[in-house]
């Protein structure tokens, strides 16, 4: 009776000599394929290499398993390994004879591991391999210099704060390249940019910086006369307008612009009501305010007249604003959670203009703090 195998037909001699062509065939490729084996050598894989039994080809080592000169997956990787932990053994051996970083560093690069080899003075593993110790190897991070660009420095040099970050790589890679510090352009202390960072632990220079260009918003009742820059002006007019068409009611500016001199009255009138410390929570130091910047609003929701800063939170205006805002590139400056980073406490309705590019990635992120956006220190009390 004849044997049947579950693995295919019973071989013949016609497919014995196939089969011995497809190994011979096989065995060629294999070769060619040691220099590949080469680059792909990790040290990292040694010691499973060393305790792997099966060394030959799937077709040789498992009759009944796939066709001859086929490799099973798990047969080929181990083949590559096998050969790639031969090799990494002598490196190894090599690295540990010559006690060299540079050499570490350039045999995981994949550097000519065979020029180390020939330094080796053994072929077989050294004892206890399982214990080699792994190599710790220093990433260097990629370059994500934004200042190289010429794009970038063009942009910067027209003051087109957009086009910089359209140049950079988008609102992430802008943000990304200046919390990595790859970003010396870009200063963050400059409150001519929409990036500028204005908290307790960075003051205007000059301290009674003046913005150019300050403009009412059109179509948006301003109840304190307060003036912004031009782009942050049609960015509320663009804000308030949608909110309108959104059917969720009118919302208004209640202060905007402050120069230096009313932001010390401003200033004043809290600490006479609450002291210094508690003045420190709630309005910041002349010189120290965002709306010196120009960039920067309160928001107070209206239906007929017009209610107070506090009556934000809750209305549908103040829903819209924490949902849409970003969208006409302004973010809650001062959010709930936050204090602990910006030392101040929540204000929904304090709005502050960095553009849409930034405040899409701002919103994408879920960042809270314009200072962890951009990488930089907590600031929850003056430095005094
Ligand atoms: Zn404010």
């Amino acid at each position: 009776m004849a044997r049947v195998t579950a693995s295919g037909p019973p071989e013949t001699p016609v497919t014995r000599r196939a089969a011995r062509a497809l190994r011979e065939e096989a065995d060629g490729r294999a070769r060619d394929t040691r220099s590949d084996d080469a680059r792909a050598f990790s040290p990292f894989v040694l010691p499973d290499d060393l305790v792997g039994p099966d060394m030959r080809p799937a077709s040789l080592a498992r009759p009944g398993g796939p066709p001859a000169g086929v490799f099973a997956p798990r047969h080929a990787g181990r083949r590559r390994l096998t050969r790639a932990g031969v090799v990494g053994v002598i490196a190894v051996a090599g690295v540990l004879l010559a006690g060299s970083t540079a050499a570490v560093t350039a045999l995981v690069s994949g550097a000519q591991p065979a020029a180390v080899a020939a330094t080796a003075p053994v072929l077989e593993p050294p004892p206890n391999v399982d214990r080699l110790p792994v190599p710790r190897v220093e990433q260097k991070p990629v370059s994500n210099d934004i200042c190289a660009k010429p794009d970038v420095i063009a942009a910067l040099e027209a003051h087109d704060d957009a086009g910089a970050i359209l140049a950079a790589g988008g609102g992430e890679a802008f943000r990304a390249a200046v919390a990595a510090g790859a970003a010396s352009c870009v200063d963050l202390d400059d409150p001519t940019r929409l990036w500028v960072v204005v908290n307790k632990h960075r003051q205007y220079v000059p301290i009674d910086y003046w913005p150019a260009g300050l403009m009412f918003p059109d179509g948006v009742r301003s109840l304190e006369g307060g003036s912004l820059r031009s782009d942050a002006s049609a960015a509320m007019t663009a804000m308030v307008t949608a909110a309108r068409e959104a059917g969720v009611g009118e919302i208004a500016l209640l202060s905007a612009f402050r120069s230096y001199p009313s932001q010390e009255d401003t200033y004043g009138r809290h600490v006479a009501a609450r002291g210094q410390e508690g003045a420190d929570q709630v309005s910041a130091r002349p010189g120290y305010s965002e709306h010196q910047s120009g960039l920067a609003g309160d928001v107070v929701p209206c239906a007929g007249t017009c209610g107070s800063l506090d009556d934000l939170a809750g209305s549908p205006q103040g829903d819209w604003v924490a949902a849409h805002s970003w969208e006409y590139g302004w973010i809650v400056r001062y959010a709930d959670g936050a204090t602990d980073v910006t030392g101040y406490l929540p204000e929904p309705w304090h709005l502050r203009y960095i553009g849409p590019e930034l405040a899409r990635t701002y919103h994408d992120g879920a960042w809270t703090s314009l200072e962890a956006f951009f990488g930089l220190e907590a600031a929850p009390n003056y430095v005094e």
